[in-house]
């Protein structure tokens, strides 16, 4: 039950300042940080991140938002996600993003509860993204600008292994106790 989330705040939390406030939040609930780094990221990595197969997702998210926005549109999943999708790598881009691994038992879980909805207006006040973002992925796409949500989190286990070892070289990561490990056993 002991995983690994890969969590990055991207180039909008990094340059808002954000930095110190989200890794609070995580030290503060008890989770490890076992790696960090920033990294500005290049297209083709980005693109490895946020791979194609997001492209009928992030579509369907933008259709949702329009949907509870009133938004009224012909355009379908795919062409909408494939706009969504080139903003999200333009944004990825954009500067440098803080990479870090965190550690804890079902840390998925309890990472993607603290970060909140993708959609910051949906995002529940007291999440990362309920607390700090005042957008919505909807009006994101109208824009066409990025969806800058702060925040990105490993959404299942199986997604945070692969991202995990995208981001980190096995020695960039490291084994310790903290304090409520020793403390309870
Ligand atoms: P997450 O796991 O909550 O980050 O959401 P996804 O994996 O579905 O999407 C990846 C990222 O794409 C999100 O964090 C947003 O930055 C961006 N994104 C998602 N949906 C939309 C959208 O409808 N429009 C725009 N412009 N960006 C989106
Ligand atoms: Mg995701």
């Amino acid at each position: 039950m002991i995983e690994q989330s890969l969590v990055l705040i991207k180039p909008d939390g990094v340059q808002r300042g954000l930095i110190g406030e989200v890794i609070k939040r995580f030290e503060n609930v008890g989770l490890k940080i076992v790696g960090m780094k920033m990294q500005r990221v290049d297209k083709k990595f980005a693109e490895r991140h946020y791979p194609k197969r997001l492209i009928p997702i992030l579509g369907g998210k933008t259709l949702a938002d329009w949907e509870d926005l009133g938004i009224k549109t012909t355009k379908g999943k795919e062409e909408l996600g494939k706009q969504a999708w080139n903003d999200l790598i333009k944004f990825t881009t954009e500067g440098p993003i803080l990479a870090f691994v965190l550690e804890g038992v079902h840390a998925v879980q309890i990472v993607r509860k603290m970060v909140g909805h993708t959609s910051p207006h949906k995002a529940d006040p007291g999440t990362i993204r309920g607390d700090y973002s005042p957008i919505s992925m909807g009006y994101a796409t109208v824009r066409k600008f990025g969806g800058r949500n702060l925040i990105h989190a490993s959404g299942t286990v199986e997604e945070a292994k692969a991202e995990v070892k995208l981001w980190f070289k096995p020695g960039e990561l490291h084994t310790y106790k903290t304090v409520h490990e020793t403390h309870t056993r």
